[in-house]
């Protein structure tokens, strides 16, 4: 079996990379593996049972055609200042008009035509005013909002114009190896998912071609980053994301949801000054869990266009980096969330701020105590200070605490804070603007290779890659 280009990964970055060779009229004949199942064979039984039946092969919030996107909240981040990396490498120009193109596909694919945080400047300005009191910077950010239904439903006209379009989409496959000869991709090994699940890993099979784009998200990069190390990829130790996910009541958060929908806002808090930061804003919204192959689960958050909810959740997250003598950011991430996990019963944990500021752990009968109620509905009371390290522990503290400045009641004793919310995207592979690293014809895109951060950025990387392999 040979192909012109294998694109691993059917997250938005590896979708949009298909989709814009076949704008291009691309006669290349291409296969897209996806080691997930396919958009409308995803869902989690968790909204029935209302706990995680941790789903075999692979969790179905994180894998699949569509990626971490299509049970994403959906946010489109309109500005070259939000989602990783790409300006650097196509420059801010280019980044703004990706950004437009790939709205633009969206917008045609059915996503909502209205865009928040971009009306009523004099009230940005009041919430700036106050941010600067509080020491934080505030990125203002035109959002396109999705909504978790509606991304599904998009993404699933996305996959089907893929196929309906001649390229070729096999699902429930994973690579587990690359096959590189005098320094060029030749193709990859692959193996079915559930017979890798299951152990059975002898039955492999290559697929040779002339390019491979690698675009395995944050599920891939620790995969990625063997394969780093195997074949002697270019790469460099990230940084690596530690935070929670802070719930209140929606009357709290009332003004940023209001007017900016999400408020990014960045510090660097005493007395460590590490960049924290707010992410993944969802105004009435759920907070949600999403498991990773080795069953950790981490939290994360959502929002639908209909079904609301009373609560804002937000993550604060702080940047750790590590050179000397240690250098493994996904490894110190993976061995928090273990922690963190091993003090829920293999499940989030969820505490009170105000527990945290009085040295006690939350009790389960607590939680009905307050104005709150916890959107995860299996998430387990504890202790988040017993688990997560002094240093990232302090600095969302004092976050929360410039937070209040801006948004009164933000760090109220009743605040829901869950744990763990870790970003896994640390491994950085070292590439040129062709985003290709120092294997001929191996090209790496989206989360998975740090390159970006988000849905948009993803999908932008994947129409740059697409009329990078047109070009050629
Ligand atoms: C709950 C949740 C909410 C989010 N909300 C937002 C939001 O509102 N806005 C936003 O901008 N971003 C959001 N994100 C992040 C966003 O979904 C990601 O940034 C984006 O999907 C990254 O795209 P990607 O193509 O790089 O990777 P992914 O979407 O992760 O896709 C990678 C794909 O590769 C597959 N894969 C991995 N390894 C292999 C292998 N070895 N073989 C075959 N296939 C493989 C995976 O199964 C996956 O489907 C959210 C993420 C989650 C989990």
């Amino acid at each position: 079996m040979k192909y012109d280009v294998i694109i691993v990964g059917a997250g938005p970055s590896g979708l949009f990379t298909a989709l814009e060779l076949i704008k291009l009229n691309s006669n290349k004949k291409i296969l897209l593996i996806e080691k997930g199942k396919r958009v409308e064979d995803r869902n989690c039984p968790k909204e029935i049972t209302n706990h995680c039946v941790d789903c075999k092969p692979y969790c179905n919030i994180t894998t699949g055609v569509s990626g971490a996107g299509a049970f994403s909240d959906g946010k489109l981040s309109l500005n070259t200042e939000i989602g990783g990396e790409l300006p650097k490498y196509v420059g801010y120009d280019k980044t703004k008009s990706l950004i437009r193109y790939v709205d633009d596909i969206y917008l045609k694919f059915g996503a909502d035509k209205n865009i928040e945080g971009i009306k009523n400047e004099e009230s940005v300005q009041e919430i700036r005013r106050k941010a600067i009191k509080a020491n934080l910077k505030l990125v203002v950010c035109p959002i396109r909002h999705l909504g978790t239904e509606k991304a599904h439903e998009i993404f699933k006209e996305i996959q089907d114009y893929i196929i309906d379009s001649g390229i070729e989409l096999r699902d429930n496959l994973l690579v587990e190896n690359l096959i590189i000869e005098n320094n060029c991709i030749k193709g990859v090994k692959v193996l079915n998912s559930h017979d890798f699940n299951n152990g059975n890993i002898e039955n492999t099979e290559k697929i040779y071609a002339d390019k491979v784009v690698l675009c395995v998200g944050r599920k891939g990069a620790d995969w990625l980053k063997r394969m780093c190390l195997k074949h002697n990829i270019n790469h460099r130790a990230g940084t690596v994301d530690i935070g929670v996910r802070v719930e209140v009541r929606d009357e709290i958060m009332k003004e940023i949801n209001d007017i900016l929908y999400e408020g990014k806002l960045i510090g660097h808090p005493k007395p460590f000054k590490d960049k924290v930061r707010t992410f993944c804003q969802n105004p009435s919204g759920y907070v949600a869990e999403e498991r990773y192959d080795n069953r950790l689960a981490i939290v994360n958050g959502h929002s639908y266009k209909r079904k609301k909810t009373s609560n804002t959740n937000l993550a604060i997250l702080s940047s750790h980096n590590f050179e000397y003598p240690f250098n493994q950011p996904i490894e110190y991430g993976r061995k928090v969330a273990m922690l963190v996990n091993m003090l829920g019963d293999n499940k989030i944990l969820v505490q009170r701020y105000g527990d945290i500021m009085d040295g006690k752990r939350t009790w389960q009968k607590e939680l009905s105590e307050s104005n709150v109620t916890p959107t995860l509905k299996d998430a387990v009371a504890g202790d988040l200070t017993s688990a997560i390290p002094y240093r990232p522990m302090m600095n969302i503290i004092n976050f929360i605490q410039a937070m209040d400045v801006i948004v009164p009641g933000f760090a109220s004793p009743e605040t829901l804070l869950y744990g763990p919310e870790i970003k896994f995207y640390s491994n950085k592979v070292i590439l040129d603007n062709s985003f290709n690293a120092n294997i001929e014809n191996l090209h790496f895109l989206g989360d998975g290779c740090g390159l970006t951060r988000g849905l948009m950025m993803a999908s932008c990387s994947g129409v740059h890659m697409a009329r990078i392999l047109e070009e050629k």
